[in-house]
């Protein structure tokens, strides 16, 4: 019984250890790790293209999962520096302990590396060779464990295709750089051409020439010349570059046909060439590293070289007037990737001119804004004019009061001054006597000079501009000028100022016009009434947000028909009157924000009614006596003692 379960012990251990030697073996393969070192910069188109392709071939293996660890020596460009040392004990360092199964090295200093240092760090591992020119292979001989993609430029096909195209052809200038590659390719077309001496009478190269001189020299050439462009990865000043970032400034500045068997040199006005399909190349070396991978193959050393496709740039060929009927059929005319102006030509052409309308259109917009601005600059300066104006007529027109408001005073200091002199000469001076005489000089010439001063400021010609205002003491102030033809015409002025002493936001002379504007028509309207009847009301208050202003009258009042165009310019029922002052009104009383009223009172008379917007952070109940200007003690008590309740407008007051 023991022996037997002892049996079935060692029976289950077999098995496991069985299926551990299965499995095991079975993952480890599973993933296989291709080191892929390239000797070119790995975003350079040429390189970039076979990267991908090998990349994609690996990847898209059923049978393999790959993992790719691109390495890229860029040394095309610094061929000069030989930095293989450094490489090695990178790729040393990194790849220890880790197991290569393939080692894939495209291009030449890439293959010169690998030969050079398999042994020492990959010494195991097979090395697949691609884009190895052959002349290199013919040089070196192969260690066990490497195989080749075949791979072979062949400038005399590109050579016959210009010989082709341009028959008459017999000059040839090779481009290229003083990189070794560069160098190896331009000896490749000059020996081609030495091929065929009879087509091609003389062949230069013209090595490492600096861009602006190349562009120079190319610009000089005709049509019985071909130029091959190889590579360059260096000029003879030491600038390097990608070699397809110099195909735009060779095609554009040549007057000759431009050669080469890139396809990606097409894009950038490339004439033609027998091109190398590098995507091909990549896929083939994919292809092969898999073979190798899954043990099919040691190599691909029996494939035929990459074949070449003729292809001519149709643009390029036009451009030149080359012609192309003679060219074989498998030879592809192609357009040149087309630039967004040839594709879209309509719309671009279509956008250029719906861009060239606006602006036009935003131009004379800005003209027109700049002309607006300047007629409303002009206009509002006329109105100012002519505001001004029309204050200087009412002041006119209250001229002879003024006159005898400021001549009172005047009179009155003279006679006092006379008193004054007698009392002097007297033998005994009353000083007493003498500084009442004084204070009455005093206060008499203070109110000469508080209307000449009230005055002065209305026919100022510049306006002091917008600033918070007690409406009491605009009021009050136009007031001054009033009264004395109000007491000449014997009309009686009863004033509500506002307890609250509502503050508006405004030019004081405009709104003193408001006042005087609507008083002395009030006053006019009053003339043919008996002068007991005649009655100037003026109230001022606060309704919800706004200040009120109403001046009434009690004169023959205005006809509905007439209310509308009493505003009017030029509206006039006066013999001698200009029918601004209205217009004039209303304009001050919109420029503020505000509104106006005409209307016929109940009982006879007419009230006008102004509102204007509060300046509410300023209002306050001690307005009046602070915000009269000048205002001493005394005015604010006279001030207070005219005010009735601010609901009271001009025409409900019991005073009216
Ligand atoms: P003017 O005073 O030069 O006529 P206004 O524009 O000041 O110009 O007034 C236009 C017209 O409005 C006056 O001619 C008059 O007919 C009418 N008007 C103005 N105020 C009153 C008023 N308080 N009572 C009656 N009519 C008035």
């Amino acid at each position: 019984m023991r022996g037997h379960v002892l049996l079935r012990f060692w029976a289950r251990v077999a098995i496991f250890l069985v299926g551990l030697a299965v499995i095991v073996p079975a993952c480890a393969g599973d993933v296989a790790k291709v080191v892929l070192l390239t000797g070119a910069d790995p975003v350079q188109p040429a390189a970039l293209v076979q990267i991908q392709a090998v990349r994609e071939t690996l990847e898209a293996s059923p049978s393999k999962d790959v993992e790719v660890y691109l390495e890229a020596l860029d040394g095309f460009r610094f061929d000069g520096q030989d930095l293989s040392n450094e490489y090695l004990a990178l790729l040393e360092k990194k790849y220890r302990g880790q197991h290569i199964d393939l080692v894939i090295v495209i291009a030449n200093p890439a293959a010169d590396f690998a030969l050079k240092f398999h042994s020492l760090i990959w010494s195991t591992t097979p090395v697949l060779l691609s884009s190895v020119p052959e002349d290199w292979l013919r040089s070196r001989t192969l260690p066990d464990g490497f195989s080749v993609i075949p791979y072979r430029i062949d400038a005399g096909e590109t050579l016959s295709l210009a010989a082709l195209l341009q028959p008459d052809a017999n000059r040839l200038i090779v481009v290229g750089g003083i990189a070794d590659v560069d160098r190896r390719f331009t000896s490749l077309v000059i020996e081609a051409a030495r091929h065929d001496r009879a087509r091609w009478q003389s062949s230069e190269a013209w090595e490492g020439l600096p861009i602006d001189e190349l562009k120079r020299r190319l610009s000089a050439l005709d049509t019985k010349t071909a130029v091959v462009y190889t590579t360059m990865y260096r000029d003879r000043d030491g600038h390097r570059y990608f070699p397809y970032e110099v195909v735009p400034s060779i095609t554009k500045a040549s007057a000759a046909p431009v050669y080469g068997w890139y396809a990606v040199y097409l894009q950038y006005g490339l004439t033609a060439g027998a091109v190398y399909d590098l995507a091909e190349n990549g896929r083939r070396t994919g292809r092969a590293a898999l073979s190798v991978l899954e043990g099919r193959s040691t190599g691909a050393i029996g494939l035929p070289a990459l074949p070449a496709r003729c292809v001519v740039n149709a643009s390029e060929a036009e451009r030149f007037g080359l012609d192309t009927a003679r060219l074989a059929e498998d030879c592809s005319l192609v357009a040149q990737p087309p630039s967004i102006y040839r594709e879209y030509r309509s719309t671009v052409l279509l956008s250029a001119g719906v861009l060239l309308a606006q602006s036009l259109t935003i131009a004379a917009l800005l003209m027109q804004r700049r002309r607006r601005r300047r007629a409303e600059a002009e206009s509002s300066a006329r109105s100012a004019e002519l505001a001004r104006a029309a204050r200087i007529s009412t002041v006119g027109e209250l001229s002879a009061s003024i006159a005898h408001e400021v001549g009172q005073p005047l009179g009155a200091i003279l006679s006092n001054a006379d008193a004054a002199d007698l009392l002097v000469r007297a033998s005994t001076v009353d000083v007493d006597e003498l500084q009442a005489i004084l204070a009455d000089v005093r206060r008499d010439a203070l109110r000469a000079n508080d209307v000449v001063k009230r005055l002065r400021a209305l026919l100022q010609k510049q306006s002091a501009g917008s600033r918070p205002l007690s409406l009491n003491a605009v009021v009050d102030s136009a007031l001054v000028l009033i009264r004395p033809e109000a007491r000449r015409r014997r009309i009686r002025v009863e004033m509500t100022l506002d307890p609250k002493g509502t503050m508006v936001l405004g030019d004081e002379v405009q709104l003193q016009q408001i006042v005087l504007n609507l008083a002395v028509n009030a006053m006019d309207a009053m003339n043919l009434i008996e002068p007991e009847q005649r009655i100037l009301s003026i109230a001022i208050g606060a309704v919800d947000e706004r200040a009120e202003l109403s001046v009434a009258d009690r004169g023959a009042g205005i006809d509905a028909d007439d209310v509308r165009r009493l505003f009017e310019p030029f509206y006039t029922s006066k013999p001698n009157g200009m029918g601004l002052g209205l217009a004039i009104v209303r304009s001050i009383v919109d420029a503020h924000g505000g509104d106006i009223e005409a209307a016929s009172r109940q009982g006879g008379g007419a009230l006008f009614t102004v509102w204007l917007p509060r300046f509410a952070d300023a209002s306050c109940e001690s307005g009046i006596a602070t915000s009269l200007p000048n205002a001493g003690p005394g005015d604010a008590s006279r001030a207070y003692a005219m005010v009735r309740p601010a609901t009271h407008r001009a025409d409900q007051g019991h005073a009216i």
